[in-house]
């Protein structure tokens, strides 16, 4: 059926490995070819066969406008005919920072790089350079990238492909990462008392979007906080999921905590690659040419990037009620997966926070990375599957956020809903059968 995708994929692998430019594109967990994609408009995406689909990867993430929105087309144009790059200061680049700085008033400063894997990279060794301390404290499941310290029990690629550290890095880099457990307070006093004075910096997605959408307890980043205090230790939030999504000022403004540093991707870049890190004045202090902590890129600050990440930024600064309106959509359509799952007695749990979410096919409530291990990951490959016959596409992997997109009309979000009923249907009987 999807003729075109698998020729292309039979090319691509002889040639990229595994056939794909990052791994969770592969479809390693669900089976089966990946689909290439061809255009998309709004939250419909075409493919090369010219199927079509509804889209809840949104790039997994960026396009929370939806896709080819006209606005940041327009600017990449305009700018693109300008040229594509200087290596030398333009004013959009201020005009991102001044930006940035109104929607989340705790970032003095920011620096901008390409990817949310550099953005992490660079924020930690900040915060080393700042604090003199080498160990970092991370949380198993979450992903910050693939920096080498990040990739020890990290969620998304690794947790799917089931590599939780990966071959290349050092044991003297994964000696400095620490791992607590998401959601327990303690399993991160422990540790900052066993390496009293040592570590210097907590960095989590302050909600979980890499193993699955799990939003943090009550209480736990305000714990985070106060034990960073106490303990000298810079607090990173990994917000390149969150950031301009659960909120305008991201999880910082939906719970109320601040962080001293936090890093951006995704949504800052409207779909192109941009990443950012930034924070208190005192921190970013040490940044070079301010200070000794070197930091550099030859298109960071690229002017289309920032053409097009400004142009989606001051949208949703402009109109707060766009996160009004898909914290709606999204609520009707997991009011209306929760129906159906009730209806054919399959056991899930939805986590949501905003515009993004997901589905776990388990009894247990998911709140970190074993309770999200629970879920039925043969029960969710032929779902997957079914659910793309049948025109949507979600992400190919049970351990990944689904993204909503303004241009979720209630039509798209009732014909999905009909789509999970008709293939929760088959699944159940395949699951019989087999
Ligand atoms: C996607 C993601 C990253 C990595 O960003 P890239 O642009 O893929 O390098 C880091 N942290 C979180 C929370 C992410 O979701």
């Amino acid at each position: 059926m999807l003729e075109t995708s698998e020729k292309l994929f039979k090319r691509a692998q002889q040639f990229i490995p595994g056939g794909v430019n990052s791994p969770a594109r592969a479809f390693n967990s669900v089976g089966g070819s990946p689909v290439f994609l061809e255009k998309a408009k709004g939250s419909i995406l075409t493919d090369v066969d010219g199927k079509e689909y509804i889209d809840y990867v949104g790039s997994w993430g960026p396009m929370i406008m939806g896709h080819a929105w006209e606005p940041v087309i327009s600017a990449v144009q305009e700018t693109a005919a300008k040229s594509t790059s200087f290596g030398a200061p333009t004013e959009i680049e201020v005009k991102m920072a001044e930006l940035v700085k109104e929607m989340v008033p705790s970032v003095d400063k920011i620096r901008m790089v390409n990817s949310g894997t550099e953005a992490c990279m660079s924020a930690i060794r900040v915060a080393r350079g700042y604090t003199g301390r080498d160990k970092v404290i991370k949380f198993e499941g979450n992903y910050h990238g693939h920096g080498d310290s990040f990739l020890i029990k990290a969620g998304s690629g690794p947790l799917t492909l089931g590599s939780p550290s990966s071959p290349g890095v050092t044991k003297g880099t994964a000696e400095d990462t620490l791992n607590a457990d998401f959601n327990d307070l303690n399993s991160v006093k422990k540790l900052l008392n066993k390496y009293e004075g040592e570590v210097a910096a907590i960095i989590l997605e302050p909600v979980a979007g890499n193993m699955g959408c799990i939003p943090p307890r009550k209480g736990f980043l305000q714990g985070l906080r106060e034990l960073c205090d106490a303990h000298d230790t810079v607090l990173i939030f990994d917000e390149v999921m969150t950031g301009f999504r659960v909120a305008q000022g991201g999880a910082q403004e939906r719970y109320g905590v601040t962080a001293d540093m936090v890093t951006y991707g995704k949504i800052i870049g409207a779909g192109l690659p941009v990443g950012a890190f930034g924070g208190k004045q005192e921190v970013m202090s040490v940044v070079s040419p301010d200070g000794p902590v070197y930091q550099a890129g030859t298109l960071s600050g690229n002017p289309l990037a920032m053409a097009a990440g400004y142009m989606l930024l001051s949208e949703l600064k402009k109109h707060p009620k766009h996160y009004d309106d898909l914290e709606k959509k999204a609520a009707y359509l997991q009011t209306g997966l929760i129906e159906v799952m009730n209806k054919y007695e399959v056991p899930h749990h939805i986590n949501r926070v905003g515009s993004m979410g997901s589905v776990f096919f388990t009894d247990n409530e998911v709140t970190d990375f074993n309770s999200a291990n629970t879920t039925d990951q043969e029960f969710f490959k032929i779902f997957f599957h079914q659910m793309l016959e049948r025109g949507v596409y979600l992400p190919p992997s049970p351990f990944e956020s689904w993204f909503l997109a303004t241009t979720h009309s209630q039509d798209l979000l009732d014909k999905t809903v009909e789509a999970t009923d008709s293939a929760i249907n088959v699944v159940l009987k395949k699951m019989g059968d087999a």
